[in-house]
């Protein structure tokens, strides 16, 4: 019998994880089945999904919007990153007990070292938006050595407290919230990431030309979109460097599927089928 994975979300018909955990298992040889289950819309689908894969043998799961806090909260154990993330994007079952993980921050930071060839140490790094996605990049880009982070936030006293939070965590990296003109005053960034999401929206986050430092990289988290309003005001500033989501996605799921497998699978022919061109 393959062992047994799973995504899970509400909706989920839409989710890429069985297509790339499909094809690591294939390239990987690992026998494995990987599934979507549909956590539904009301209260308790989450726990209940859960308990039944458990009780069917299942290995693992991969979490997805809204369940993610659910997830950390029905974990016996979880990681730093998960913990500070206030999130979980990963599960492992093992002997009765559930371990969570968040491998989004891990999946984007090698995204950018490793895919696009942007080393984050030294770098400053300009992050707009307060959310999950905010939340769970902010320690994995101070352990790989950005210098300074800002987040600029629609809403600034989330963004305030998002960076007093988790100041005492970051080492050497230095870290600052405030509103959308946080992301001014004459500052010049290495890395700008919109980590809003605007972009599913058809819109763009606040930030200045000036923002985008000679040589930077602006990267938008959201993915298969095209040349997102974020990246075309990039490019209107003079960004040449410009990316999406899609390979923090495959990364982030690498990390999981070594988590489970004990094998990092290869992204590189998974991230060349799934990426769509910034057009
Ligand atoms: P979230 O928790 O809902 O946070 C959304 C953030 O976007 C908030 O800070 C919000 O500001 C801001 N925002 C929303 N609409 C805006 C607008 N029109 N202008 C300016 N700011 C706006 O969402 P999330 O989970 O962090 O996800 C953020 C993005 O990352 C999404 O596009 C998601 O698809 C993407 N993502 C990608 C991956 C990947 O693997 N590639 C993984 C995770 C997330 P307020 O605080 O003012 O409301």
């Amino acid at each position: 019998m393959p062992d047994r994975y799973a995504v899970i979300g509400h909706p989920i018909a839409h989710s890429k994880s069985p297509l790339i955990h499909g094809l690591f298992a294939q390239a990987t040889g690992q026998d494995m089945v990987y599934e979507a289950i549909d956590g539904g819309a009301g209260p308790g689908g989450f726990g209940r999904a859960l308990a039944a894969f458990c009780a069917a043998g299942g290995r693992g799961m991969n979490v997805t919007l809204p369940f993610k806090l659910e997830a950390l909260a029905a974990a016996d154990e979880a990681s730093q990153d998960a913990r500070l993330a206030g999130a979980a994007n990963a599960l492992r079952f093992e002997g009765g007990r559930v371990l969570a993980q968040n491998f989004d921050g891990i999946g984007l930071v090698r995204d950018i070292e490793h895919n696009l060839g942007l080393p984050l140490a030294g770098k400053r790094v300009l992050l707009l938006g307060a959310g999950g996605a905010t939340r769970g990049a902010l320690l994995p880009l101070a352990r790989a050595g950005a210098a300074r982070i800002v987040i600029a936030n629609r809403t600034a006293t989330k963004a305030e407290a998002l960076a007093r939070e988790l100041a005492p965590h970051m080492g050497a990296c230095s870290v600052a919230g405030g509103g959308p003109e946080a992301a001014g005053a004459g500052q010049a960034f290495d890395l700008v990431l919109n980590a809003t999401s605007a972009s599913l929206g058809g819109e763009a986050p606040a930030v200045p030309a000036a923002a985008f430092a000679p040589g930077a990289l602006a990267y938008d988290m959201v993915y298969g979109k095209g040349l997102t309003p974020f990246l075309q005001l990039a490019q209107a500033a003079g960004c040449a460097r410009i990316a999406d989501g899609v390979g923090m996605l495959v990364e982030q799921a690498a990390e999981a599927f070594a988590w489970w497998r004990g094998v990092r699978p290869d992204t590189r022919e998974v991230l060349q089928r799934l990426t769509v061109p910034l057009v």
